[in-house]
């Protein structure tokens, strides 16, 4: 079986470092993107390896409390109105999520995908052009006091449980940690061994070159269907033609629900819409990455200038901003970085993968010779490499030390 045929679906991180392990398993691999490589949600997040980033949207509280946080216009949850009946049937199975017990399952799932994300892109990338992006740092959460940090002893509860204990540093000990904040932000909570990449975008194409370098191809193309005449894969079919194959990887983000669609999967996947404005030549930048709970985005030195990225919208696939969650990501970016001035400003919208039950989909389609790969809603950087690293196992017939049923793409069957 090594040296079969592998198609890989979607060249951003997830399927990326698929392609990359696969190959370093004796498979002859081909990446396939409808564009250039690392330009959809791969893009424009906050660069962040957060592997302390095991609690989900849903979370405790979010029942009881979304729709006030829809109504309120200083709260970065919002909702295309017109969107809402498509997205009942998904918004229903993904706030029945919302408690304690669901919440610790989830959390107890995406610890092996994300927990030791910064060693996974120092393997991936160790000793070739693509290393230079990957940057270890800390990691702050920053709150307005104790008070608010207290109020988020669920979450803090799950991370030290999963290993993630953190430095406190307190009143003006912040500032003179990260000279950035504002005044009145008193508290900071610092997690070590985390990291970032300097560019996530490049750092994909660069993931790209290295594919093509270990003697795997890259080629642009559409990919429309799955062969599976013979009851398992025996061909991906693009605008470009057959690429025949013995084994297929979909890892086409939030754009895979369009070809499991056609096998009949009926996947609850939706885009979350995110945001990022890059500041750039900014006039001061934060010491280490840093999460601003009170605005629910995170902020990070990158080489395009000081990124700051956030903000859940429901409103499906369209390409089109929405202007109150850049205004509102402005705003608590001006509260949170009261002399943070820059030459321009750069806006992005993305779209992140989100099954209704915060899990990533890896695992083979029944018998099918297809795998699935996506499905990383806000955590696919830190936790590509990893997701990648275990469907070359699957597909290798290498054992597994993880509980791979949780990730089973025919759960919600
Ligand atoms: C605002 C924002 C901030 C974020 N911040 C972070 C962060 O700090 N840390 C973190 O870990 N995660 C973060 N994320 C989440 C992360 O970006 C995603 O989970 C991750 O990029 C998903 O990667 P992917 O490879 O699954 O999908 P994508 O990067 O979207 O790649 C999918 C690829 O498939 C291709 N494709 C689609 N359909 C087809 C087709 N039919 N044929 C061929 N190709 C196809 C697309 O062109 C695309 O290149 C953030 C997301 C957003 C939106």
């Amino acid at each position: 079986m090594s040296s079969a045929k592998v198609v890989v679906v979607g060249a951003g991180i997830v399927g990326v470092s698929a392609a990359i392990w696969l190959r370093r398993s004796g498979f002859e691999v081909t990446l396939l993107d409808r564009g250039a490589p690392g330009e959809g949600a791969s893009y424009g997040n906050g660069c962040i390896l957060a592997s302390c980033s095991i609690i989900p949207v849903t979370g405790l509280g979010l029942i009881p409390n979304a729709p006030k946080y829809l109504l309120d216009p200083d709260f970065p949850l919002f909702l295309r109105w017109s969107y809402l009946p498509k997205l009942m049937p998904w918004l229903t199975r993904y706030l029945a999520h919302a408690n304690a017990e669901d919440t610790a399952r989830i959390s107890k799932g995406l610890v092996p995908i994300v927990g030791d994300s910064l060693e996974q892109h120092q393997a991936l990338s160790r000793g070739t052009r693509a290393e230079k992006w990957v940057r270890p740092s800390k990691y702050s959460f920053v709150y307005k006091d104790r008070a608010a940090f207290e109020k988020d002893s669920f979450a803090w509860d799950l991370r030290r449980e999963a290993g993630f204990s953190p430095e406190i540093i307190e009143g003006h000990a912040v500032q003179d940690a990260e000279p950035i904040l504002a005044k009145d932000m008193q508290f900071l909570a610092r997690l070590d061994n985390h990291g970032f990449i300097l560019n996530p975008g490049d750092y994909v194409k660069s993931l790209v070159t290295v594919l093509e370098d270990e003697g795997g191809a890259f080629v642009q193309a559409l990919v429309k269907d799955f062969d599976l005449s013979g009851g398992e894969i025996t061909a991906v079919e693009t605008d470009q033609g057959r690429f025949e194959c013995a084994r297929a990887v979909l890892a086409a983000g939030v754009w895979s629900k369009q070809l499991t669609d056609k096998l009949g999967l009926n996947i609850p996947l939706e885009a979350e819409r995110g945001y990022h404005i890059i500041f750039k030549s900014p006039s001061e930048t934060p010491n280490n990455p840093m999460m601003l709970t009170a605005g629910k985005f995170v902020a990070t030195a990158m080489d395009q200038g000081l990124r700051c990225a956030g903000v859940v919208e429901f409103g499906g696939l369209s390409e089109k901003k929405s202007p109150a969650p850049l205004a509102l990501l402005r705003k608590k970016v001006k509260s949170v970085f009261p002399s943070l001035e820059a030459d321009s400003e750069e806006e992005w919208l993305g779209f992140r993968p989100a099954p209704t039950d915060s899990l990533p989909l890896i695992g083979e389609i029944g018998s099918s010779g297809v795998y699935t790969a996506f499905g990383h809603h806000h955590i696919g950087l830190t936790g590509g490499p990893k997701s990648g690293r275990m469907v070359a196992d699957l597909i290798a017939d290498r054992p597994s030390n993880h509980d791979m049923s949780v990730y089973e793409p025919k759960r919600f069957m």
